[in-house]
C-alpha cells in the first residue's frame, strides 16, 4: 500500500458496513469478524420447507438469519444503498454455502425486479448475487425469468397477502436452460415469491428447482409460516 493511501486510511478509516467497527486496508466492506459470526440460519431451512404444502422448490437454502441486525445493514446495503461491489465481496461466502449442492451444469436464476425498479435503482441484487456466486463456481446465470406486474414491496405484508402479492408477476421470456435451476434472491421471508417463480419454471418444463437466499428470517421459520400453507393456483 502506498503511503498515502495509508495515512488516508489511517486519517480516515472504512467502517464495517455491518458493526461499524474500523475495518483493515485488506477487508472490503464487511470485517473479517462479521463474515465470520453472522449468526447462520439452518441451512437447509427445514422449519419454513417444512410448511409449505407446495413442492415447486426442491431444495432451499439460506446463509444468514435476517433476525439480527448485522445482517439486515448489509442486506440493504446490497439492495438500497448502491453498494454493488458487496455483491463481489458476498458471492464467495454464498459460494462456499451451496457448493456442495451444486453441480457444474446447474443454472443460477435471479429473482427479477420489474424493469421500472430496476431503472430506479439501476441494479437487480439478486443478479448481482446470481453473477457473483456463478463466477466463484463457474457456473451459468440465465437472466430469462422476468417481472411483468408491478407490485408493491413485500415489506410489511402478511404471509397470505405475499402471496397474493406476486400472484401472476414472472413470466418467462426464453426457454427454461437444460439442467437444475437454482433460484437466488436476497431475502427469503415467507418464500411466496420464490415459490411464486418456481411455478412459472416448472410449468415451462423445468424438472428439478431450488432456492439459495442470502438471508432468510429465522422467525419464519416456525408456527408463523403455517397460514402460508396453502397450495399456490
Ligand atoms: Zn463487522
Amino acid at each position: 500500500m502506498s503511503l498515502g493511501r495509508a495515512l488516508r486510511h489511517w486519517l480516515f478509516p472504512d467502517l464495517c458496513l455491518a458493526c461499524g467497527e474500523r475495518l483493515s486496508p485488506s477487508e472490503g466492506r464487511i470485517c473479517l469478524c462479521c463474515l465470520a459470526t453472522c449468526p447462520r440460519v439452518d441451512p437447509e431451512c427445514r422449519g419454513l420447507v417444512g410448511s409449505w404444502t407446495s413442492r415447486e422448490l426442491n431444495r432451499v437454502t439460506a446463509l444468514w438469519s435476517y433476525d439480527e441486525e448485522r445482517v439486515r445493514r448489509i442486506v440493504h446495503g446490497l439492495k438500497y444503498q448502491g453498494f454493488s461491489r458487496l455483491a463481489r465481496e458476498l458471492g464467495p461466502v454464498l459460494a462456499r454455502q451451496v457448493q456442495g449442492w451444486l453441480q457444474e451444469t446447474d443454472v443460477l436464476v435471479p429473482v427479477p425486479l420489474h424493469p421500472r425498479r430496476e431503472r430506479a435503482r439501476g441494479f437487480n441484487q439478486s443478479e448481482l448475487l446470481a453473477r457473483a456466486v456463478g463466477d466463484a463456481l463457474g457456473l451459468a446465470v440465465w437472466s430469462g425469468l422476468v417481472r411483468v406486474r408491478y407490485t408493491r414491496s413485500q415489506t410489511g405484508l402478511g404471509p397470505r397477502e405475499r402471496t397474493e402479492n406476486v400472484r401472476g408477476a414472472f413470466q418467462l421470456r426464453d426457454r427454461v436452460p437444460e439442467g437444475r435451476l437454482w433460484l437466488v434472491d436476497d431475502v427469503l421471508t415467507t418464500g411466496a415469491t420464490m415459490l411464486a417463480c418456481a411455478q412459472v419454471l416448472r410449468r415451462a418444463g423445468a424438472e428439478w428447482v431450488g432456492a439459495i437466499a442470502l438471508a432468510a428470517v429465522q422467525g419464519n421459520m416456525g408456527e408463523s409460516v403455517r397460514v402460508f400453507a396453502a397450495p399456490l393456483p
